[in-house]
């Protein structure tokens, strides 16, 4: 019978692993340690809705005080877990405190991977949480341009964003197209058609050599919301790419991806991989379970995984949370994601991108609305729908069921 346990990261995956524990019959003491010092809130709005203007900030907010106060949880917010001891079952904070558990949930995401240079100017943006997004926005709401440097699906929303709100937008990135290792060659494609027709100045193919300072000789000398002047010397005024180019930028958004959170981990003796390390019932140690962005597990039928989607934050720590009281379900889901584009949702669900054959079932990309399947040869692995749900759900199936390749690629 465990008496204590810990949820670390106070967000979509720790919040629903701390739920899924109270409705499995869980009733001993619960503490959520969390490094932001606000309560949970959602991610995807903020490269969309909350990037744009078009919600505020109490939209995102994942359980109202009263749901949150139901869970009869103790909160450590604006404190992060800086060490762990899974032996003695003892994990430390920030503050000093050592919190004793007979159960861990790890559920501390993921941080925005940054470049070797520029972080240290003014208007050098990174984006994963909701103060990231307001001073983003703030950014974008006096730049006359911005510079992407990272076309995936963050870069590709925040680009889509930009161009609504007037901003001249160049998106910048090694591969030959816009989220080529997510969709694949052919989606690449239609996403560079579909920022070139918004006015992106997609550029592909070329990395970042240098983020660029003013000189201070902009005439225009108006201030960022940082308070830096445009053109000064301790502002961003453009990237220097790999091809001789440079691209004059008010603003730079570095989104080059994220890294599990697992530093805090380092000397725990948990093996940390591309996140950290879990069977198929995302146990990592006795006692320790983790899920969300940061965990990496054995998917039964996939292999080794990690994925950084909303909906297998909620999955994977519902399943996390019953397997620490005992049960031994293994975690096999069908993953999901979507990411909305202008007036275009794409939605995927398993795998797909450059390592599989590509087949469009349904629609036609040139009335704006499709459904495609993706396929190891053997297998359906994957389904993408382009403005058009019925479709992914109903693909859905070939994703589960795992359909051979032949029966829908005739
Ligand atoms: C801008 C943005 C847009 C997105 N859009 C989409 C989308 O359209 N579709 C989709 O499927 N997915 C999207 N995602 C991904 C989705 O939001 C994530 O998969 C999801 O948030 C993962 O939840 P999580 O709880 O595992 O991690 P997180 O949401 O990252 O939460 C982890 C929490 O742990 C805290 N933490 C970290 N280290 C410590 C520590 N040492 N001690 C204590 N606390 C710690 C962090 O501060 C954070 O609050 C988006 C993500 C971002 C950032």
């Amino acid at each position: 019978m465990l008496s204590h346990i810990v949820v670390v990261g106070a967000s979509a995956a720790g919040l629903t692993a701390a739920e899924a524990l109270r409705r499995e019959g869980y009733a001993g003491e619960l503490t959520i340690v969390g490094e932001e010092a606000r309560s949970p809130y959602d991610r995807p709005p903020l490269s969309k809705q909350i990037l744009r203007g078009a919600w505020d900030e109490e939209r995102i907010v994942l359980r109202s005080d009263d749901l949150l106060a139901d869970l009869d949880a103790t909160w450590i917010l604006g404190t992060a877990a800086v060490a762990l001891d899974p032996s003695a079952r003892k994990l430390t904070l920030a503050d000093g405190q050592i919190l004793g558990y007979d159960g861990l949930v790890i559920a501390t995401g993921a941080t925005p991977r940054r470049l070797p240079f520029g972080h240290d100017l003014a208007g050098v943006h990174v984006l994963r949480t909701l103060d990231d997004t307001l001073a983003l926005r703030d950014g974008l709401r006096g730049a006359r341009s911005v510079a992407i440097v990272g076309a995936g699906f963050l870069g590709a929303e925040v680009a889509a964003v930009a161009r609504e709100l007037g901003v001249a937008v160049t998106m910048i990135d090694p591969l030959p197209a816009p989220m080529i290792r997510q969709f694949g060659t052919e989606m690449g494609e239609l996403l560079t058609q579909l920022h070139a027709s918004h006015g992106v100045d997609v550029r592909c193919g070329t990395t970042v050599n240098a983020l660029t300072p003013g000189t201070g000789s902009d005439l225009l000398g108006s201030a960022g919301s940082d308070g830096a002047e445009r053109g000064s010397a301790g502002r961003v005024a453009g990237v220097e790419l790999s091809d001789g180019s440079r691209v004059a930028a008010d603003l730079v958004l570095v989104a080059v991806g994220a890294s599990p959170a697992t530093g805090w981990l380092a000397g725990s003796g948990l093996v940390i991989g591309d996140g950290v390390e879990c069977d198929q019932y995302c146990v990592s140690a006795p006692g320790v379970v983790a899920a969300g962005d940061v965990a990496s597990w054995d998917h039964p039928g996939v292999g080794r995984q990690r994925l950084e989607h909303r909906m297998n934050a909620t999955e994977q720590a519902t399943t996390a949370a019953k397997n620490l009281l005992g049960q031994a379900i293994p975690f096999e889901p069908v993953s999901y994601f979507w990411t909305d584009q202008y007036d275009v949702k794409i939605q995927v669900y398993g795998r797909s991108g450059d390592d599989f054959d590509f087949r469009i079932v349904a629609g036609d990309p040139a009335e704006g609305r499709f459904a495609a399947l993706y396929g190891d040869g053997d297998r359906v692995t994957g389904a993408l729908a382009w403005n058009f749900p019925r479709q992914a759900r109903t693909l859905r199936q070939h994703v589960a069921d795992q359909t051979p390749w032949a029966a829908v690629s005739a």
